[in-house]
């Protein structure tokens, strides 16, 4: 049980400290309990609270900072969480194009609904099972079996996709920078053929930055790759751990987004666009760019990977990392996966012995073994040093 967090670290209930190396999955990029993001809330639920009558300021004021620092937002609408943001993704898609399919890649997650929550069973991964298999119970078969999942880097297999299914498919899902199964870049050319095809399809291209977004850049991924898409999810990080998500789009697109007609996809929420949510978002937003908080994380981001890799060659284990920013994963295998089934194929008896040392050390992880993990700007040096020093003894004991 975790009873405290601050900064970099969190502390369980008999008093143990942990470096944090989690985050929540993503939102804490400026560190826990900032004080700064936390006087912003507290101010803003001394002025005015829920209205559900329209927009409030803040609401507003977001927008228009998203808008110009994201590529691929003209116009913007908040809602509470990335499962709410991808599903509202999938309606305004289906009501712009009049299609029902939903393409997205092996391994993705991208939250809940039923329209989504596909191709990403990690227990249910034989050659035989289908790549659309559903991620766990309770999924309409029906909603599963408009969903066509494939093969991440499958340059052919996207290419085939799109030839049998590419007019009848509403729209494509994918992390610009994949970070469900760790962190796999797409390769060469593969994010530029999948714009090509969605746009001489039709079919709207959703890049989902619920992870990457204001944690790889302000703009998100997008403003890193260059190839710009025609709606985005995202979450997390955008307000430092408050309930905050949205989509953004083109006027056209984000048109699409109104009332109860059949070519307008509903948004409506009690809780979307919270002013307390909003106001930590703005909070965070102006110290991302007042502080230089990027420039923080991609090098106390570097200073961890190199220190990894040096300490995989002098342990002499087979193992990789790879990361961008301030994330990374640690693969126990030869070589960096390219795809879902490379990366599960990491070596989990290896990997349960590095999570468990470096738990007993302090240094807190994900316990599966294709986790990302990230720091907050909050860490320091000594910090990362010190968990170098961890991950050596983690590294000997996953060879031992
Ligand atoms: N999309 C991606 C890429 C995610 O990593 C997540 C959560 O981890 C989601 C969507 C769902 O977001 P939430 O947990 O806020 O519903």
């Amino acid at each position: 049980m975790f009873v405290r967090a601050a900064g970099a670290y969190l502390w369980d209930e008999d008093g143990n400290q942990y470096i944090d190396y989690l985050n929540a999955w993503g939102p804490i990029v400026l560190g826990h309990s900032d004080r700064r993001v936390n006087q912003a809330v507290f101010d803003a639920v001394n002025t005015c609270d829920l209205t559900g009558v329209g927009p409030q300021l803040g609401e507003y004021q977001l927008a228009e900072k998203i808008c110009a620092v994201m590529p691929s937002a003209e116009k913007v609408a908040f809602c509470t969480s990335g499962t709410d943001a991808t599903m509202h993704a999938v309606h305004l898609a289906r009501a712009a194009t009049g299609r029902l399919k939903v393409l997205k890649f092996h391994g993705s997650y991208h939250g809940w609904s039923d329209h989504v929550a596909v191709g990403g069973s990690r227990s249910d991964l034989s050659s035989e099972s289908p790549l659309n298999t559903p991620n766990g119970g309770g999924l309409h078969p029906a909603v599963v079996d408009d969903v066509v999942v494939v093969e991440w880097n499958d340059f052919d297999g996207l290419r085939g996709a799109f030839d049998r299914y590419g007019s009848e498919l509403a729209v494509a899902f994918t992390e610009g920078y994949v970070h469900s199964f760790g962190c796999v870049p797409a390769q060469q050319g593969f994010l530029e053929l999948l714009r090509e095809l969605c746009t001489s399809n039709g079919v709207v291209l959703v890049f989902d930055e619920v992870k990457t977004g204001f944690r790889a850049a302000i703009g998100g991924y997008q403003s890193i790759c260059g190839v710009t898409p025609d709606l985005t999810a995202f979450g997390k990080a955008v307000a430092n751990g408050y309930s905050l998500a949205g989509l953004a789009g083109s006027n056209d697109l984000m048109g699409h987004l109104g009332a109860y007609t059949k070519t307008e996809a509903t948004i409506d929420g009690t809780y979307n666009g919270s002013p307390y949510a909003v106001a930590a978002a703005l909070k965070t937003l102006e110290i991302m760019e007042s502080e230089n908080v990027f420039a923080t994380l991609y090098g106390l981001g570097t200073r961890m990977r190199s220190g990894i890799e040096k300490a995989i060659a002098e342990v002499g284990i087979d193992a990789t990392v790879a990361g961008l920013g301030s994330e990374w994963c640690v693969y126990f295998r030869r070589t960096l996966p390219t795809n879902f089934r490379e990366a599960m194929e990491s070596n989990k008896e290896q990997y349960a012995r590095y999570h468990a040392s470096l738990l007993a050390q302090g240094i807190l992880e994900p316990a599966f073994v294709t986790g990302d993990r990230r720091l907050n700007a909050a860490t320091t040096e000594k910090d990362i040093d010190r968990t170098l020093n961890c991950v050596r003894v983690a590294l000997e004991a996953a060879a031992s």
